[in-house]
């Protein structure tokens, strides 16, 4: 990555391409509850049909961190999902908003049979986006009990939106980050555990972080100049205490191999607790010993430990439907204190959590 250096008046930016919330995999959802609704038209109905789940996804993006002749910031990107068929059934529904999907002999995915199955042709498919599906309808009924695999390709805008692969930008030092001229660098991540699809994440940045590592990699991403000035250094040190302090608590493993904790500028939620890449408004992750407030250090603690929590409660089990969610952020917000007091015991923050709002924190509760 380049720098340049700008007159004063040059806006300075950084772009981050990031995923998170209902991002990526969120966008190519099968199947993942049984449905209540009218069977008549199903991509009409925002619950999805009981007929197919997925098994995995296998996805790649390639944001384009400059704007096109338009003005434009995309992504390209393929998918590959793997599922299985429940019920017999012709029609296959999957989340997908705002792409263009490319045209295989007139359709826009291809399906394609895993093991002995035969898979069926497409008769018919289309975008239905009020409910946000890719609707395929076949010339005849996937099997229960076999494998099939459905490909996409696609372009979609990487906005300003903070929806699904979103750009987010910064301004430092009146610098402005650029990456004119560099080879691209294939990033390639293990697959995940089984999850929600909420939860999935990833974020593209010129960021650096600090770490430490014992049985568990922790790393905090910021910006190079916090990071520098020693800003990530209190959610570091605070993070492996918290995360033992919970494996303890739960009496379970923290499940992932790495805990990684980034701040973002104008991440419009308090926090999200993506599963093992923990996003949060930078003012809740950074900590500036020269000028911060005590307050602003108790937040600190407070919100990463809730976040922390979520690892296990919210995302190793994980709440069925919506309707639930309330005991996602009632226990996140519960052992928060725990974990806060752990790390702080000398704060007393028993004496203070009656009046802190135990629901300010995760982007969920409004995004959902
Ligand atoms: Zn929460």
């Amino acid at each position: 990555m380049g720098k340049i250096q700008c007159s004063p008046i040059c806006v300075g930016c950084t772009i981050l391409g990031m995923a998170s919330l209902a991002a990526i995999v969120g966008l190519w959802t099968v199947q993942l509850l049984p449905s209540t609704e009218s069977r008549d038209e199903p991509w009409k109905s925002y619950r999805l049909p009981d007929t197919l789940v997925p098994t995995y996804y296998n996805i790649t993006l390639w944001p384009r961190l400059h704007p096109d002749a338009y003005g434009l910031f995309l992504f390209t990107g393929k998918c590959k999902v793997v599922f299985t068929c429940l019920k017999e059934t012709d029609l296959i529904l999957i989340h997908c908003n705002k792409l263009n999907l490319t045209s295989f002999d007139g359709h826009l995915a291809k399906l394609s049979a895993v093991g002995t199955a035969v898979a069926p042709s497409i008769q018919k498919s289309w975008m239905q986006e009020v409910t946000q599906y890719l609707v395929i309808q076949l010339k005849s009924k996937l099997r229960a009990g076999e494998h099939y695999e459905l490909y996409t390709e696609f372009v979609g805008e990487l906005a300003d939106d903070l929806a699904g692969f979103y750009r987010s930008e910064y301004e430092e030092n009146g610098e402005k980050n650029i990456h004119d001229g560099k080879p691209v660098t294939v990033t390639t991540f293990e697959p995940t555990k089984s999850m929600s699809s909420y939860l999935l994440a990833l974020v593209v940045s010129d960021y650096t972080n600090v770490t430490s590592a014992n049985n568990t990699l922790i790393r905090i991403w910021a910006r190079e100049k916090a990071i520098e000035d020693g800003h990530g250094d209190y959610a570091l040190n605070i993070t492996g205490p918290i995360l033992k302090f919970f494996e303890d608590y739960y009496n379970v493993s923290y499940p992932l191999s790495k805990s990684d904790q980034i701040a973002v500028p104008d991440f419009y939620f308090g926090a999200m607790e993506n599963w093992g890449l923990v996003i949060y408004r930078e003012t809740n992750l950074l900590y500036d010993p020269l000028t911060s407030s005590n307050a602003n250090k108790e937040t600190t603690a407070t919100i990463i430990a809730h976040e922390l929590a979520h690892m296990w409660f919210g995302n190793l089990v994980t709440l069925k439907w919506w309707n639930e969610v309330w005991l996602n952020e009632g226990f996140a917000s519960y052992v928060s204190y725990l974990g806060a007091d752990f790390a702080e015991p000398s704060w007393n923050v028993w004496t203070q959590s009656l009046y802190l709002n135990p629901m300010m924190h995760c982007g969920k509760m409004r995004q959902n």
